[in-house]
């Protein structure tokens, strides 16, 4: 398979062995099964990246080029993308596990699309000429901005969208001029380094996108590195607190994407059947790996018996299995140890007296498989109502009141998504310009676009990736006054 890179880093151009002589295993969650082998890189190599991205913004390789034929650029990548489709979904699901058609039919297009869309803001996107004032007699001046790439832009993602993650950074910071080191999660290297391949092949100069496969150690390197200014960072809560003191003493420009524990709040006046499907989705597509995965459902007390049946029987239907075969609703969670988190947290909400509808335990066969879970009569103060599991665990909590339902959707550190499921308008504009989430479905649940800004409030996050404004989080603003005055102003 061409798009397979084993064992390498992708550094100015050049496919690179680590200076570490260690390697990272590379697990088939389906099978537990190690099936291929990646690069695990030192600092060494995270400054060798580093060096080459620099070398790569000295030399305007990038920047210097024609912005219409940038976005030509990107456009072709994006092109790459869609037309290497099965190959690539072939690497993703072998190193993530995630159902061949999720992978074929949304991330794959969908990170093509996103390379398309910022390819689009580059001849759109500039600085600004304003009017400019000044105490006294108005003498003629020029007020202008412009608008500069950050610099070298470290990208570091999570597991969980291999492709997709890395896009929502390495786009917009390759439209706003930048160059990238990107450090993908040590679960996914190959489809980080398949993604170089493809933007080589589409014309992106030499050291422009740097692929450095590593561990958090390594993540930690690019974060403390001096010579580079922009850190754009998924992954969970807590280590998106230590990037940001990290990045600190810098003054580094941070986007952080983190965890959520977000609501689907289901009001009496819906369509049962409708809503138990959109609130499956919302909650186990990709096992629950997904970091906006509705995981608590907020249901009206009136109809919540009949909602837990309904969605209990819907859950014991769905199939699980290995990504390859399509047939399958929910592949495998990552590893072991993840595995393991999850199971804990089943137990813990059964300590803490919530009643288990179904699922709960781990799938005797190969590979790291947990059974759709469903929890009834859960406590807004419960653990599993708290915090983030990344599984396929949904709890179910029923509200009496619009109040009510307000302050358990808010009711947690997070503020990523929320689902609000009604067909009272008013009610359904209400309840969203109150809750504390960067973003709100109405009638449904998990839909992106690129166009569509995404990001966090309170813990979930700093800044928003995608949409319009997504490409100022890798450029400053350079302010420019010229005075066209006969005599500069002075007052001395
Ligand atoms: P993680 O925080 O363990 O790791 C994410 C990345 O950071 C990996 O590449 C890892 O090697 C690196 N890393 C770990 N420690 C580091 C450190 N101290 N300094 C620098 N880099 C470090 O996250 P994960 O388990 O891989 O991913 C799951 C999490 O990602 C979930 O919490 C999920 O909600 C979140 N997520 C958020 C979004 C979003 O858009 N808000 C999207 C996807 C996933």
């Amino acid at each position: 398979m061409a798009l397979k890179h084993e064992e390498v880093c992708f550094i100015g151009g050049e496919w690179v062995k680590s200076r570490h002589d260690h390697m990272l295993e590379d697990i088939n969650p389906a099978n537990g099964e190690v099936f291929a082998q990646a690069a695990d890189a030192s600092p060494d190599d995270i400054a060798q990246a580093a060096l080459a991205a620099q070398t790569a913004l000295d030399d305007r390789s990038w920047l210097g080029m024609d912005p219409l034929e940038r976005g030509r650029t990107l456009g072709r990548l994006a092109q790459l993308l869609r037309e290497h489709r099965d190959e690539l979904a072939d690497v993703m699901v072998e190193e993530n596990g995630m159902p061949m058609n999720f992978a074929q039919w949304l991330e794959i297009p969908m990170a093509a699309d996103v390379f398309d869309y910022f390819a689009s803001l580059i001849p759109i996107t500039g600085g600004r000429t304003l009017p400019f004032s000044l105490p006294g007699p108005q003498g003629d001046y020029l007020l202008m901005t412009l608008k500069e790439p950050i610099g070298v832009a470290g990208v570091i993602t999570p597991w969980n969208f291999p492709l997709l993650m890395p896009s929502w950074k390495v786009a917009p910071a390759l439209a706003a001029g930048c160059s990238v080191v990107l450090k993908p999660a040590p679960e996914t290297p190959l489809t980080a380094l398949a993604l170089a391949d493809l933007a080589q092949q589409a014309g992106i100069p030499d050291g422009v996108l740097n692929v450095v496969p590593g561990g958090d150690e390594a993540g930690r390197a690019l974060v403390r590195h001096p010579q580079v200014p922009k850190i754009a960072f998924t992954g969970q809560t807590q280590t998106g607190i230590e990037v940001m003191s990290m990045a600190a003493p810098f003054l580094k420009r941070i986007t952080l994407e983190l965890g959520g524990k977000s609501p689907q709040v289901v009001f009496d006046d819906v369509d049962l059947d409708e809503v138990v499907s959109g609130a499956l989705f919302g909650v186990y597509l990709y096992s629950g790996q997904v970091c906006q995965a509705g995981s608590r459902v907020l249901v009206q007390d009136t109809m919540y018996s009949q909602f837990v049946e309904k969605l209990t029987a819907r859950a014991k239907a769905l199939t699980l299995g290995s990504g390859k075969d399509v047939t399958t609703d929910l592949g495998p969670i990552i590893s072991a140890s993840q595995r393991e988190r999850v199971l804990s947290y089943v137990e813990q909400g059964k300590k803490e007296g919530a009643v288990l509808m179904t699922g709960g335990k781990a799938v005797d066969r190969p590979g790291f498989f947990v059974e759709p879970t469903i929890f009834s009569d859960v406590k807004a103060t419960m653990t599993i109502a708290q915090e983030e599991i990344f599984g396929p665990v949904l709890s179910v909590i029923p509200f009496h009141d619009e109040e009510e339902a307000l302050a358990l959707a808010n009711g947690t550190r997070y503020g990523l998504a929320a689902g609000v499921w009604t067909r009272d308008v008013k009610r359904a504009m209400r309840v969203t310009r109150q809750i504390k989430a960067g973003t709100v479905w109405l009638n449904t649940y998990q839909i992106l676009s690129p166009t569509a800004p995404f990001g966090g409030y309170k813990y979930s996050g700093i800044g928003r990736e995608l949409g319009p404004d997504a490409l100022e989080a890798y450029l400053e603003t350079k302010t420019v006054i010229v005075d066209g005055n006969e005599q500069a102003l002075a007052f001395f």
